[in-house]
């Protein structure tokens, strides 16, 4: 059975005290999961030792990175590895979110070096996809998608599998706006995923997750995760309170 994976982006909120606190809630307002769900949540570093050992207190709740290096180790300051991150408790982390790719700069290639050198590492990668509203509206959300989805994977087309990926449509004009994506819009892009996927990665295509973010909240989860071909949400400021971020996992 695909598990529904929602995912918790905290981005570059939380002190420490926050943060645990936050998760010692939500572990316990989630109690025992429903089977057909799991639980990501990706903290900042600064709090990882803490939180990661009480999300793994409950079974199906996992914690991820929001960002890594593509190396094992070296002089990349103020970087983080992967072997770091899998030493306190982090199964999985992000690459591509939008905010990395368009505050930070980071580009295809770099993006698709972050996939591969994190899945070789042990970790299970969630590539983040999205157009801006610019490329909506001049009608290139097709050709933005697939570019992405080829740069993002073009290193592990034959490591690659359901259990290790996952792949978040986040429009960027929906991320942190309020401006939910319309179920048709959805339907469309997670449909073109879909195709993308089956066609670069035909074994495993059909069962790679699929999340949608972008303003998701605890009064619009339930119908987003109704849709075909959404298997899970990647949720940012929804997720910041456990009790939102409870009723969204439990929707
Ligand atoms: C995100 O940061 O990935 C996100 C979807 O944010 P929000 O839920 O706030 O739109």
């Amino acid at each position: 059975m695909k598990k529904l994976l929602m995912a918790a982006n905290w981005k570059m909120y939380k002190t420490v005290e926050e943060g645990v606190a936050t998760a010692r809630e939500l572990v316990s307002l989630l109690g025992t999961l429903p089977q057909d769900r799991e639980v990501l949540v990706c903290p900042p570093f600064t709090m990882m030792h803490s939180v990661c050992p009480i999300l793994a207190g409950n079974a199906g709740c996992h914690s991820g990175a929001q960002n890594f290096y593509p190396a094992a180790q070296g002089a990349f300051t103020g970087e983080v590895a992967p072997e770091q991150l899998l030493d306190l408790g982090c199964t999985y982390a992000l690459a591509g979110h939008s905010e990395r790719r368009h505050v930070l700069g980071e580009m295809d290639e770099l993006i698709g070096r972050k996939v591969a050198f994190g899945l070789e590492a042990g970790l299970k990668m969630i590539l983040c996809i999205g157009e801006t509203s610019v490329e909506r509206r001049l009608g290139q959300i097709e050709e933005v998608l697939v570019r992405q989805l080829e740069s993002g994977l073009a290193g592990v087309l034959s490591t690659a599998t359901a259990e290790n990926l996952a792949v978040a449509y986040e429009p960027v004009w929906a991320i942190g706006t309020g401006d939910v994506a319309g179920p048709d819009e959805i339907l469309a892009a997670h449909a073109l995923v879909r195709s993308k996927l089956e066609s670069l990665l035909p074994s495993e295509g059909a069962q790679i997750r699929i999340l949608y973010g972008g303003s998701v909240k605890p009064d619009n989860a339930a119908a987003i995760i109704r849709l075909d071909n959404v298997d899970g949400v990647l949720v940012g400021g929804a997720s910041l309170k456990a009790d939102s971020f409870s009723q969204i996992v439990l929707a």
